[in-house]
């Protein structure tokens, strides 16, 4: 068999029309596709709840989506867009005035003066992303924990301070805190529409209603904020909940 060779076609032409024939069928296989890629988008855009599409407009009336977090974060890249986000859903603010010392800096930040259970001590200054993303949350997972787990509003919300001018856990060197570009906000505790008071260092570890609700309080942040520090995340954060919307996602 060693001098064995496979015979050459002796018509070129009907090779040219197969392969011809081959490169049709492929045009029209990825025409099909790119058509039934096209009708699940359709689909989707009609059928899945706008939270969960982040193509569509941000309300602060959409419960928490697949896609809250992306739509907030992009709405505060936009500060017009993000203002008027919040005025739609009826929250009030003062604008803060734009400051840099070192590697601190307040930029395109506001006060919330109205349109959410009021944080206290109150003028607490924000990114106009965290701002929202704190609505967001207050709006739809706070006040609906409440509800659930205690029958009642929250009718305030204290804090331990959103802008402080330092690295992280205070140290000398180290990474920037998101504090220190006022993206973040320390969550103490929340005051029921009763009087009462529900306080993360003392009911985080409750195992009735104090402590499911404050734990579903930090489920639902972890899909609003970019990263959600609580005080299953170390001993640091025994007595509140980190809320911000920088660096990568995090959820502890
Ligand atoms: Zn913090």
């Amino acid at each position: 068999m060693a001098g064995y060779r496979v015979p050459r076609p002796d018509r070129p032409d009907i090779v040219r029309g197969a392969r011809h024939q081959t490169l049709l069928a492929r045009l029209a296989g990825f025409a099909l596709l790119w058509a039934l890629v096209g009708l699940m988008g359709l689909l989707a855009d009609r059928a899945i709840p706008r939270q969960h599409l982040p193509w569509k407009r941000l309300t602060l009336l959409d419960p928490v989506g697949a896609a809250t977090r992306v739509k907030a974060a992009r709405a505060g890249a936009d500060p017009a867009a993000c203002r008027a986000i919040l005025k739609a859903g009826g929250v009030d603010y003062r604008e803060v005035p734009a400051r840099t010392s070192g590697f601190c800096a307040l930029n395109d930040s506001l006060q919330l003066t109205a349109g959410l259970a009021p944080l206290q001590p109150d003028g607490a200054p924000m990114t106009c992303k965290q701002a929202l993303a704190v609505v967001i949350w207050e709006r739809q997972v706070v006040q609906t924990a409440a509800f659930a787990e205690l029958d009642q509003a929250v009718v305030g919300i204290d804090h331990y301070g959103s802008y402080s001018c330092r690295r992280i856990y205070g140290q000398s060197e180290g990474p920037v805190s998101e504090h220190a570009l006022a993206n973040a906000l320390d969550i103490a505790g929340f005051r029921l529409a009763d009087g009462t008071t529900i306080s993360v260092l003392d009911d985080w570890n409750d195992p009735g209603p104090r402590g499911r609700f404050l734990h579903q309080v930090r489920d639902g942040a972890c899909r609003v904020f970019l990263t959600t520090l609580s005080p299953d995340y170390n001993a640091q954060h025994a007595n509140h909940l980190h809320l911000d919307m920088g660096g990568w996602p995090k959820c502890a």
